[in-house]
Parts: C-alpha cells; sequence; structure tokens
C-alpha cells in the first residue's frame, strides 16, 4: 500500500517531490540535528489523490493521520485536545516555493477546553486566548472562507473601546472576548457552531490546504513561472512552538545573505512577543535581526552559527523561519532564499571563493532568467532628483512609471502599452497579476520580507516597500505624501536599490556588468561547448554585444538597414522599377550603403563569423502606404500619382508573411541577391585588406525547395568569384540556410547536400508549424494558456513536442548527408535558457541572441554543459 504520510523523522531533502521544498528540508534539518518541532508530512501524491477522486478525504489518510497524531502525541508528551494540549500548524509546501500562494493555519487544537488548560499550563491566558482567537479567525478564513476584514473590524472595535493602539495592549479578558465574537461571527455568517473536535479540525484544515492548490491566486503564480500544476502540493502538521509567549519569545524571518545585493550578513526581521504570520504580514513594523544581539545574545550566536551549518549543508543561501520560545530557538522551515539577480551573482562568486561550492556548483546556482535585468537602465546619478519619500530598498532596478492603484488598473493600463507602478498600502497574493505587468512595486507598509519584496525580488521587479510617510487611499485612488498629491496617471519614478521615490520621471542610464558578472561569464566560457552568437543588424549592436562576449553574429537582418531616410528612396525606386535596367540603377545606389554597414559589421566582429541574412520581408512593408507619401514618392522618380498608387497597390498582398518573401523574392528578383552579395564581399575584400580577419556566412531565408536554394548559391557564386576577380583576393566564405519552414525540416538533407550551414528560424517555424501568426497569436493564445490548451507562449519558449521534433528531424536529416555540417539557431528562443537547453541536447554548434541576452544565453549554455555531465 502506498505510504500517504512521512514522519519528519523518516524523510530527507532528495525527496522533495514527495513530500514538498519545506517537508522535505524539515526532516533533513531533523537528520542535522537542528531543533525543528516533530511533525509529518502527508505527501504530495496524496493531494494529487485527493483533488482526483473529486475532494474525497479517504478512510485510509483519516486512520494515517490519526496514527502519525498519536505519534506526535508521544514525542512531544502532550494531548491532542487533552490537558497539556498539544497544538499544531498545518502548512501547505509544494515541490516548488510558491511564497503566499497557498494556505496556512497555526495553533489547531484550541477549542473553548483546551484553550483554558493551556492558560492553566502556561499560566498565561492571555497567550492562551491570543492564540485561540488567531487561530478562530485563520480556521474561518481558510476552511470556512470567511474574509479577514470582518474579524479585524471586530478587534478594531474592542482596541476602541478600550482606548488602546495596539494587539499588545490588549489583557487576557480582552482577548477572551475578542475569541467569543469570532465564534459569534462564525455563528453568524455559516449557521454552524466553530467545530471543536480538534481531529475534525485537522481533517478540515488538511482538507483546504489540499483544496488551496486549485485556488486562483495559486494557479496565476504557477502559470507566471511555469510550475506544472501536476505537482500538487504536500501538507506539513507539525508540533506548535510559540512566539506569543511574552517578551522572552519571538518570531522571524531571515536570509543568511543579502538577498538584494548578496552581501554575506544576517538580513532579516522579528518581532516579540508574535506568532507566524506577524513578520511578513506587515502589520506591525518587525525590527532588524542584527538587535536581536542586543535582546537576546545567545539566541542571536545560535542562528548564526545554524545559518553557517545550514549554507553548509545546503550548499547555497538559505531562507529560514524561525521561533524563540521563551528564550529556545526553533527553526520551523528553511529553503534556497530567493535573490536578485545581482545577489545572485555575488553569492556564487563568495560562496566559490569561501570554498563551499565549487564553479559548476555555483553556475548553477544561478538562475539565467532574471539576469537580463542586470543589463537593464538604472537612474542617472548626475540629476537633480525631486526625491518624495524614502522607503526600503526591497528590490533591486529602476523603474518609470504612471501611478496605479489596483491590480485591476494596473493590468488595464498595462493593456493600453501603459507603463505603471503599483501603489499599494501593502500588497497580498491578489495583487499578483497587477504587479507582473507593473513596471515597479511602491507600498506604504511592509519590511524587506514582505509580500510586496520578496515577490517582487522573485520577479526581478524594483520595489520600494514601507514608505511610511506615504499614506494610499485605493478607494479613491488617490496617495499623499506631505503635501504632495498623487492620482492615477501621475508619473515617478523609483529607485530600488535606495528606497528612493521621485516625482516625474528621471533619466536612466545604461547598466554595466559588474566585476563578479566577469567573473561567472569567465567560468561560462570554460564550462560551454555551445558557442553563443548574437543577433545584430549595426555596428553599434555588433560592438555591444561582443563586449558582452558574443562570439560573431548569427543573423544580421538586412532589412533593417533599408528604413534610413537617404536608403527608402532607393529601396523604393528599385522595388517600383519598371524594368530590370531600372532595378539595376536603383540597386546600384543602394550598394555603397550596404557595402559600408557591413564594413562596420565585419570590423566589430573581427575574428568571429558574421552571418548575415539576404533580404527577408515582402516588398509591400517598404512600399509607401498613405497618399501624400505615395505623391512624394511619385514626384521623386517622375512617375503620375495614379500610375504609382496602382503599382503599390498590385504589389499588396493578402497574406504576405507567406507570400512574396525570402527567397521567393529573390528567384524573382535575382538582382537582389546579387547585389547584397557583391555589397557583403566587397566589403570582406576591404576589411581584409585593413587586416581585419573577416569570417563572411550569407544565409538564404525561407527555403522550402532544394531548388530556390540551389539556384540562388550559382547566382551567388558567379558574383563572389567576380568580386575575388576584381578584388585579386579572396576570402573564406559560406553559403548557408534557414530553415524555417516546417517542409525545409522534412527535406533537410536534400537541403544539407546544397547548404554550408543551418540557421534554424524557430520564429517562423513555430509561426508556420502551429500555423498561428506572430502577429495575431496574443488575440487567443492568453486563452490557450489559461485553458492549458499550451504550457507555455511557443514563441519565448521553443515547443519541444512539436517545434522541437520538426528541429530534430531536420538536424538528423541534414547531418546524415553531412555529418560536419554546422548548426545553429537564431530565432528568439536563442536568448531563452529552457530552449538553450534543448538546443544544447541537438548538439547545436551556435545559439544567437539579441545583444542583452547574451550573457543570459552563455550561462544558460553552461549550465545544460553541467547539468550533462553530472548525470
Ligand atoms: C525566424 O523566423 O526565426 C527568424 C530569425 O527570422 P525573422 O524573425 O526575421 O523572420
Ligand atoms: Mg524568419
Amino acid at each position: 500500500m502506498t505510504k500517504l504520510i512521512y514522519d519528519f523523522a523518516e524523510g530527507d531533502a532528495s525527496q522533495k517531490a514527495l513530500l514538498g521544498g519545506k517537508g522535505a528540508n524539515l526532516s533533513e534539518m531533523m537528520k542535522l540535528g537542528i531543533p525543528v518541532p516533530p511533525g509529518f508530512t502527508i505527501t504530495t501524491q496524496t493531494c494529487n489523490q485527493y483533488l482526483e477522486l473529486g475532494k474525497k478525504f479517504t478512510d485510509e489518510l483519516w486512520d494515517e493521520t490519526k496514527a502519525h497524531i498519536i505519534s506526535l502525541e508521544k514525542q512531544t508528551n502532550k494531548t491532542f485536545g487533552g490537558a497539556d494540549p498539544l497544538l499544531v500548524s498545518v502548512r501547505s509546501g509544494a515541490p516548488v516555493s510558491m511564497p503566499g500562494m497557498m494556505d496556512t493555519i497555526l495553533n489547531l487544537g484550541l477549542n473553548d477546553q483546551t484553550v483554558e488548560a493551556l492558560a492553566k499550563k502556561t499560566n498565561n491566558p492571555r497567550f492562551a486566548y491570543d492564540s485561540y482567537r488567531r487561530f478562530i479567525q485563520m480556521f474561518a478564513n481558510v476552511v470556512l472562507e470567511i474574509e479577514h476584514h470582518h474579524f479585524e473590524q471586530i478587534l478594531r472595535d474592542i482596541k476602541s473601546q478600550k482606548g488602546v493602539r495596539e494587539d499588545t495592549d490588549l489583557d487576557a479578558e480582552d482577548w477572551r472576548e475578542v475569541a467569543l465574537l469570532y465564534k459569534k461571527l462564525v455563528q453568524d455568517f455559516k449557521n454552524i457552531e466553530f467545530p471543536q473536535d480538534p481531529m475534525h479540525q485537522l481533517k478540515y484544515a488538511i482538507e483546504a490546504v489540499f483544496s488551496s492548490w486549485l485556488n486562483p491566486r495559486a494557479i496565476k503564480y504557477r502559470q507566471i513561472y511555469n510550475i506544472s500544476d501536476s505537482m500538487g502540493t504536500a501538507v506539513n502538521v507539525q508540533a506548535m512552538v510559540f512566539g506569543n509567549t511574552g517578551e522572552r519569545s519571538g518570531t522571524g524571518v531571515l536570509f543568511t545573505r543579502n538577498p538584494s545585493t548578496g552581501t554575506k550578513e544576517l538580513f532579516g526581521e522579528f518581532l516579540l512577543n508574535a506568532q507566524g504570520e506577524d513578520v511578513v504580514a506587515g502589520i506591525r513594523t518587525p525590527r532588524s535581526i542584527n538587535e536581536l544581539q542586543n535582546t537576546m545574545p545567545q539566541v542571536h550566536d545560535q542562528i548564526l552559527h545554524l545559518t553557517q551549518k545550514l549554507e553548509a549543508h545546503f550548499h547555497d543561501m538559505q531562507d529560514i523561519e524561525f521561533t524563540i520560545e521563551d528564550e529556545r530557538l526553533y527553526v520551523l522551515q528553511t529553503r534556497s532564499g530567493k535573490r536578485s539577480a545581482a545577489a545572485s551573482i555575488k553569492i556564487a562568486v563568495d560562496m566559490e571563493r569561501e570554498n563551499v561550492l565549487d564553479k559548476e556548483e555555483a553556475l548553477l546556482r544561478i538562475d539565467p532568467h532574471g539576469l537580463d535585468q542586470l543589463l537593464h537602465p538604472r537612474i542617472a546619478d548626475d540629476q537633480v532628483k525631486d526625491v518624495l519619500t524614502t522607503g526600503l530598498p526591497a528590490s533591486p532596478g529602476a523603474a518609470v512609471g504612471q501611478v496605479v492603484f489596483s491590480s485591476a488598473r494596473a493590468e488595464v493600463m498595462a493593456d493600453g502599452g501603459k507603463s505603471v507602478i503599483l501603489v499599494r498600502h501593502e500588497t497580498s497574493p491578489e495583487d499578483i497579476n497587477g504587479m507582473n505587468v507593473a513596471k515597479g512595486i511602491l507600498t506604504a507598509c511592509g519590511g524587506m520580507t514582505s509580500h510586496a519584496a520578496v515577490v517582487a525580488r522573485g520577479m526581478g521587479k524594483p520595489c520600494v516597500s514601507g514608505a511610511n510617510d506615504l499614506t494610499v487611499d485605493t478607494e479613491n485612488a488617490v496617495a499623499h505624501v506631505g503635501e504632495v498629491t498623487f492620482r492615477e496617471g501621475d508619473w515617478i519614478s523609483l529607485d530600488g536599490g535606495t528606497g528612493e521615490v521621485m516625482r516625474g520621471q528621471c533619466e536612466m542610464i545604461p547598466a554595466e556588468i559588474s566585476t563578479d558578472f566577469e567573473v561567472v561569464l569567465d567560468w561560462a566560457q570554460e564550462c560551454s561547448c555551445l558557442t553563443v552568437r548574437t543577433n545584430a543588424d549595426t555596428p553599434g549592436d555588433a560592438q555591444k554585444a561582443r563586449s558582452f562576449g558574443a562570439q560573431g553574429i548569427g543573423l544580421c537582418r538586412t532589412e533593417h538597414m533599408f528604413f534610413e531616410d537617404d536608403r527608402i528612396g532607393a529601396m523604393r525606386e528599385m522595388i517600383l522599377a519598371q524594368d530590370e535596367q531600372q532595378r539595376k540603377q536603383a540597386l546600384e545606389k543602394l550598394l555603397p550603403f550596404q557595402q559600408s554597414d557591413f564594413e562596420g559589421i565585419f570590423e566589430a566582429m573581427d575574428g568571429y563569423p558574421v552571418n548575415i541574412r539576404l533580404l527577408d520581408p515582402p516588398l509591400h512593408e517598404f512600399l509607401p502606404h498613405k497618399d501624400e507619401d505615395i505623391q512624394a514618392l511619385a514626384q521623386r522618380i517622375g512617375t503620375e500619382f495614379e500610375t504609382l498608387k496602382q503599382h503599390v497597390l498590385s504589389l499588396h498582398e493578402v497574406n504576405p508573411m507567406l507570400g512574396h518573401r525570402g527567397c521567393r523574392l529573390m528567384v524573382s528578383y535575382p538582382e537582389i541577391a546579387r547585389m547584397q552579395t557583391r555589397a557583403i564581399m566587397q566589403a570582406a575584400c576591404v576589411m581584409k585588406r585593413k587586416g581585419v580577419v573577416v569570417l563572411p556566412e550569407i544565409m538564404i531565408p525561407l527555403v522550402g525547395v532544394v531548388e530556390e536554394l540551389k539556384f540562388l548559391r550559382s547566382e551567388m557564386e558567379l558574383v563572389i568569384q567576380e568580386v575575388f576577380a576584381t578584388q585579386d583576393m579572396t576570402v573564406p566564405f559560406k553559403i548557408g540556410t534557414m530553415i524555417e519552414v516546417p517542409r525545409a525540416c522534412i527535406v533537410a538533407d536534400e537541403i544539407a547536400a546544397v547548404a554550408d550551414y543551418f540557421s534554424f528560424g524557430t520564429n517562423d517555424l513555430t509561426q508556420m508549424t502551429y500555423g498561428y501568426s506572430r502577429d495575431d497569436v496574443g488575440k487567443f493564445l492568453p486563452e490557450y494558456l489559461n485553458k492549458k490548451f499550451v504550457q507555455k507562449d511557443p514563441f519565448q519558449v521553443l515547443d519541444r513536442e512539436g517545434v522541437g521534433r520538426m528541429v530534430s528531424i531536420a538536424v538528423g536529416k541534414g547531418r546524415k548527408v553531412k555529418p560536419q555540417i554546422k548548426i545553429g539557431i537564431c530565432g528568439e528562443h536563442g536568448g531563452d535558457p529552457d530552449s538553450i537547453e534543448f538546443f544544447f541536447q541537438q548538439n547545436f554548434d551556435y545559439i544567437s541572441c539579441s545583444p542583452y541576452r547574451v550573457p543570459v544565453a552563455r550561462i544558460a549554455a553552461a549550465q545544460s554543459y553541467i547539468r550533462k555531465k553530472g548525470n
């Protein structure tokens, strides 16, 4: 029979899929001798079974739960529902951390009798009733779905009746009254008595945690972070320890290193006389962990010692939750800490220097997805900043945007193309959509480990939290800082690295790569066998990409070169030419522009291959469409307006993406291919003469039948020989093809016989394999993602099952005919870490991506290599 529940003493860290991250790590800590309150974990499989059976709590589960409670009673010497009552926490714990997305219940086991017993046992009725009212509220919220604000209203009323401000000012009698009123509220709302039997409380709580796997915010979170829905959540039932027994108790969360900067220091917060969620909820302002040194020095030292032990054991920076009960320390949770991209680099480099990790392990600790934020602009130092207020520097980076006060409005405005900054009193998991679309987040309340701070760091977005001078009136969509008032749409700027909030739009400056980042990139270089090239169309882009470590150009799209003012005229003359003669004349005008562009690019990529693609888009993209522009062009080329208009209309295509473009165009007008080839090769000769090492590659787009490639190749070779003859020199060159039409994948063996290399155009290949228009997919893809018809946007992350299958067919066929054929990719997927892993597995020679994604791609490529080696 399958085991449904594991005691903490039975599991270990390798069982994350079954026990969830929290459960597996609690087990591991127990093995390490870390003080962990005892407990047990109900497996993720059990959760999935419960959901699959239509939410059925089976007899087997009931029996196993009872048996484990009995064992827990023995371990703690307490009784569930007895005179020395055992109380437990019930927490979710998925295999992948999903902070705040699912539910937790504390102090379960309290009822009208056990609360009295607890009061007597601890000689602390205030603590007992405070714990009871917390439990009633959490249980009522999670299990009975009564919203928190009803309870909070009761608490506010009591406080105002008693004339006190803080929760800590209420005494035992007050809390007893609160608990009574809370129970009455449950009775009024649900027409039931608050459940008194601890075993029943436990069953309901377990069911609620199972079901929270399917709550909308958890589903949304999984969508954003590409977490599979099939994992399920484990449930951890753990003996309670209490941080709210008085001033010698407390609770806190900490990171073993600073998660914003990566600096090696304890970073966290605690509250005395507080329980569980008080620290992260942002209701009371917590104190810095460093202050614990004064309050309870020996506990502080113990924490310091434990953090080192945990880091050394787990080989990673940890995020720890702890409780101090009467000066005794307990660790309730440890997990790998979420960190900013900058911190992830620094921590990897530091831990390698400290010999905690070797280079390869350190590289694997870096999440490549967020790294490009380091390459994003920051606020320029030298400008006069109208600083309105300074909050906590909760997540680094800078953002400029328009103020918006709700998640829903943030989505609407972002959909309308606006950059928004979400401003909230504090955020909660319901704000996940708004945070996802916002450029930055600002909150009035909450500390460095508040929801806003943790989620923003995970998302790699700038966040300023705890800006205490700020008051936010969400209902009326208005905020104030002193005399200054903001309304929706007002511009502000945030600096998540300093905590500053500025009025207006600050000037931003480009990012630079830190020395630590360079160290990591050097490691990546040592570890990878997949070359990273860049997609660059200008010498400037090529230079930038080279500074990021690109080793060549994988795609130079030549069409962009024709849009500049001095060129588009000649381009249009070429397109509208009446005969070949006129077309050649126009092309002659374009040739010098092209040649000088290519010279610049060859120079920037001295010593590295430069892969230039011949003209790809349909002609009508270059043509004027407005009457006034057609008129101007008619004058320029000396034609009648009407004649020209007719000509323009005749070039219009119903479906240009599948129309007269790419090699099809050049088959009709080979003089275009000839001119471009001439420009490329003349540029190559000129630069070679200047001492530059040139390695030109010329690529033909959109090939679907091998004849297209044969025809164009022979045209191009004639031109190349002519150039060599007139220049009296030669340069090594290659002629290759893009593989981006499904048919090309199927006949890749024929194509390989004529091509020196393949470069996969996965943008078009995705478009044509799915039959989803690249330009219009936004109209239905969100629905497809919601309905789980597709798991990820296939234009961002390569669809391995369909498009990937096409790719591997083509690779197999190509290599069969020409084993040494060079294979690369230049679609957008070349910068996506998950897709890079796939290309690596297919033994590609190189990947190519936009300049700012080159560092990310280098690290992702190295990680793929290390992972493969480890398998
Ligand atoms: C592609 O289709 O993947 C590609 C790189 O070409 P483009 O995006 O220019 O069509
Ligand atoms: Mg393409």
